[in-house]
């Protein structure tokens, strides 16, 4: 079992299947982005072989993210390789909804047991802003893809960022309130190329709850404690929003996950500095237990907790998009 040092048990693994993107979201990539060559990434089979060994030491859920998983060809394949992996309990995805319209129904086929969607704004212009693309028809698009094809539970992500996107809190929550659907609000963390993130554009997670508390009578709903989003459900209404505090309530106290990236790192957190290098163990011959050592040397090595806005804190040299969100 993959246990730490503080007695932290990893039992989900992110797997990021390409650097590439669609998308330019200004907090998760420069609009120049250089992206590793196709060779560097792992093959489907590599993909499949490590997390085989992954869940044989205990993980139980893998999510499929990157850049945007979706630009990968015949992602789906992967998915089904993975589902059919005894031991491990789900396989999901976070993306940013461009292709599901094309997508949504070969990926149910496949086994996929959940989607997590991006959308910071219903506003164009704002989308266009933040994303650097205007393919704010098409993501709409996509949540209904995600619905219509059963991809349960859809749940939309938005990052929360003052003075960008923070009014349209209220709007979301009112959408979570009426379709049955799962919002969840981000607060915006130092991950893109170091010219957006400042402390003064975070909205912290009570002050996203107070304001919709204000419009909409919640209540908490019981969650696992290794789930970053602290979840409410509306007393009146469907659907539930969330919140992942990751910048002003941090939940590394409870974090149970590891990172691969798409070239084949395993990073035991979002922030960092060091990397082990699966890859080279696959790509040198070497075997399950190789592999099972570096995932154990990545647990032992986790620190206690990430030290955003605290002296010491050191951005990773990897933006969001190429360590796998
Ligand atoms: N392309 C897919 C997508 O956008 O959903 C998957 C990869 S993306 C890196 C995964 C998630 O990270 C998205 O929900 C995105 O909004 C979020 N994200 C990216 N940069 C972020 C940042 N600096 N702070 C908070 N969340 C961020
Ligand atoms: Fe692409 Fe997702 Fe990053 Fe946006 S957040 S640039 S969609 S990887």
């Amino acid at each position: 079992m993959l246990v730490d040092r503080f007695g932290r048990r990893a039992r989900k693994l992110r797997i990021s299947v390409t650097d590439r993107c669609n998308f330019r979201c200004v907090y998760c990539m420069p609009e120049e982005a250089e992206f590793k060559d196709r060779a560097e990434l792992l093959t489907y089979e590599e993909i499949e072989r490590v997390t085989r060994v992954a869940v044989q030491l205990g993980i139980e859920k893998v999510r499929l993210t990157g850049g945007e998983p979706l630009v990968r060809r015949d992602v789906e394949r992967l998915v089904e390789r993975l589902v059919s992996i005894p031991g491990l309990r789900a396989v999901s995805m976070t993306t940013n909804g461009y292709f599901l319209p094309a997508k949504a129904a070969a990926l149910k086929r496949a086994g996929l047991s959940g989607i997590n969607i991006s959308l910071d704004t219903l506003d164009r212009d704002r989308f266009v802003l933040l994303t650097r693309r205007d393919y704010l028809r098409e993501v709409l698009a996509g949540i209904g893809a995600a619905v219509a094809a059963g991809l349960e539970p859809v749940k939309v992500n938005m990052v929360v960022m003052r003075g960008y996107n923070d009014d349209e809190v209220e709007t979301f929550a009112a959408q979570a309130r009426s379709r049955a659907l799962v919002v969840r609000f981000i607060e915006f963390m130092p991950l893109d190329n170091g010219s957006v993130w400042n402390e003064s554009l975070v909205v912290p997670a009570h002050e996203i709850i107070a304001r919709v508390q204000a419009v909409a009578p919640l209540e908490p709903v019981e969650h696992d404690k290794s789930d970053p989003a602290r979840r409410w459900r509306f007393k009146d209404g469907q659907g539930e929003i969330g919140v992942i505090a990751s910048v002003t309530e941090p939940f590394c106290g409870h974090c149970d996950r590891l990172r691969l990236t798409a070239d084949g790192k395993l990073r035991n957190c979002l922030f960092a500095l060091d990397e082990y290098d699966v890859r080279a163990v696959l790509r040198g011959g070497g075997s399950d237990a190789d592999i099972a050592a570096v995932f154990s040397e990545a647990v032992a090595n986790k620190w206690a907790g990430h030290l955003i806005n605290r002296e010491g804190f050191v951005k990773p040299e990897r933006t969001m998009h190429a360590i796998g969100g």
